[in-house]
């Protein structure tokens, strides 16, 4: 592994698009901004639309004037991106790209170094990744890798197909699928709070620990991607990647060693050790919903199947809560609640853990505030840990009251806190694949969300079935109040 200042010329394929313009071009700025790249790289932007450089640095710079950095000069940094029209099909436009990829590797030194960033619908990822080994550019003197976006697939089958025609072109080593979530500052903390200290470890087991609750909820609904979700949904665009990759973090094991291998088979451990449901056991563990029409900030929004795009009956699910459980030795027999959904009371991202009540609790019949202690891990937009203890009640009595230690990641030092593309990036560049989600872990999430999947289609839902603006359908609630638990709601 690289460490700082990594050197390689970087291919955007779907250059014009969205994410390049929202996400990449500016974590490149920050990365470039930071000392983090040197002036040995170059970006190669790829899309069918007849740009000009000129024309696509002036994107680029568009897409960086947010941060207007007096020490920063917008035309030297857009100085290194260069435009290249390309079809996918067309090999000689293949052949071009080499020979402008060669002379940007000469000019800007960057050791035969290339790195493929595919930011384009996915259907063209397999004709793409075969034609760049037809063509010759996956052979270099230096390094190759291959970045590739979500999804990957829509069920197992489709991405062991997609896996292997990319594995015709790469190795497992070289490929960095992408889990934005695992970029994300308090993600990577996971595993910091938990193995630096010694306040937590002991404690992270059945024994101790009563359930944990993770949530990804959203106030927007689909918006203008009602084509692509009426697809998905909550189940394959959160819980398939997101949620179990945040679950495979908070429950394994100590890796030996911190290196991608390691931490990854502990994960891998997990999601093998997750139970599998069958088909009519389903509506125990899990509950789906969809949002109808609701009041959100003073102003009544439309239903899901109102939206653009989206089948007016359609029995697709915008939220989905599960009771998942981990048959292994450390967590046989605690609940961990997966929810995710859109259109919800607010925007948020975190993870609770929920300890479980002392034997025998001298305060709890005084004082109904008493609570079980909480570790609460936020991961957006806030950022930090809160952490949920009893202390004395600022009265005469010897009662108790819940307080909480708080620590905001934000506050530490806000401007310069990565973002989850800038960290993916850099890792990538210097060869790090541990926030990378591995073909293991696909395959196993896919093969659990698959049965989930399959009873769903059958089964039409009684949708809508929440409002938008509340927490989901009521069934959510139901899910923790029969083991005797609750949703926290820790904003509060
Ligand atoms: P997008 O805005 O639709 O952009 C697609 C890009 O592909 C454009 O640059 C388009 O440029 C190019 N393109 C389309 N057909 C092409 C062809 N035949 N040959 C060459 N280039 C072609 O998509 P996006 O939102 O940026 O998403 C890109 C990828 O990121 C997708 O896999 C998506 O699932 C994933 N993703 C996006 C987001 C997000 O926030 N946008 C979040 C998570 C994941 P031309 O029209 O000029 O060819």
């Amino acid at each position: 592994m690289t460490t700082n200042n990594p050197k390689a010329v970087i291919v955007i394929f779907g250059a014009t698009g969205d994410l390049a313009n929202r996400k990449l071009y500016p974590s490149i700025y920050r990365l470039y901004r930071n000392g983090k790249l040197s002036d040995n790289f170059a970006v190669i932007g790829v899309a069918r639309r007849p740009l000009t450089n000129e024309d696509f640095r002036n994107n680029v710079k568009a897409s960086i004037n947010d941060f207007d950095d007096p020490n920063i000069d917008p035309d030297e940094f857009a100085s290194h991106f260069h435009y290249n029209p390309f079809d996918i099909q067309d090999l000689e436009h293949y052949k071009a790209l080499e020979s402008l990829i060669t002379d940007l590797d000469k000019t800007y030194q960057t050791d035969g170094n290339r790195l493929f960033y595919f930011s384009m619908a996915p259907n063209f990822f397999g004709t793409l990744a075969a034609n760049l080994k037809s063509e010759g550019l996956t052979t270099t003197e230096g390094w190759t890798r291959l970045v590739i976006e979500k999804p990957f697939g829509h069920d197992y089958d489709s991405a062991k197909e997609l896996n292997d025609q990319i594995r015709e072109a790469f190795n497992e080593d070289q490929i960095y699928r992408i889990d934005h979530y695992l970029g994300k500052e308090m993600v990577q903390n996971i595993e910091v709070i938990r193995f630096a200290n010694a306040l937590f470890e002991p404690l992270w087991n059945n024994q101790y620990i009563s359930n944990v609750q993770i949530t990804s909820s959203e106030v927007l609904g689909v918006e203008e991607r009602g084509r692509y979700y009426d697809s998905a949904g909550a189940l394959k665009d959160m819980m398939q990647n997101h949620m179990l990759q945040m679950l495979a973090l908070i429950a394994m094991d100590p890796p030996i060693k911190l290196t991608p291998e390691e931490i990854r088979s502990e994960k891998v451990k997990v999601l093998r050790a997750l139970r599998f449901f069958n088909e009519d056991e389903i509506e125990n563990y899990l509950v789906r919903g969809q949002y109808d029409r609701g009041i959100v900030n003073g102003e009544e929004l439309p239903a899901y199947r109102e939206g653009n795009g989206v089948d007016p009956e359609s029995n697709t699910d915008t939220f989905v809560a599960a009771k998942l459980l981990i048959d292994n030795f450390r967590w046989a027999g605690v609940p961990f609640y997966l929810r995710t959904g859109k259109r919800m009371q607010r925007k948020s991202t975190e993870i609770i853990v929920e300890f479980k009540d002392l034997p025998m609790n001298l305060y709890y019949d005084k004082d109904d505030d008493a609570q079980p202690n909480l570790l609460v891990i936020h991961i957006q937009p806030d950022e930090g840990i809160t952490l949920h203890v009893n202390a004395k009640k600022g009265d005469y009595s010897a009662s108790s009251t819940p307080i909480q230690l708080s620590y905001d990641n934000n506050a530490q030092d806000k401007m310069n806190t990565p973002e989850a593309y800038e960290n993916l990036l850099f890792d990538c560049m210097r060869g790090d694949s541990t926030n990378f989600t591995h073909w293991d872990e696909v395959a196993l999430s896919w093969q659990f969300i698959d049965i989930i999947a399959d009873a769903w289609s059958k089964k039409k839902a009684d949708f809508p079935n929440y409002e938008s603006g509340t927490n989901g359908p009521k069934e959510a609630d139901e899910l923790l109040k029969k083991d005797g638990f609750k949703w926290w709601d820790v904003s509060e």
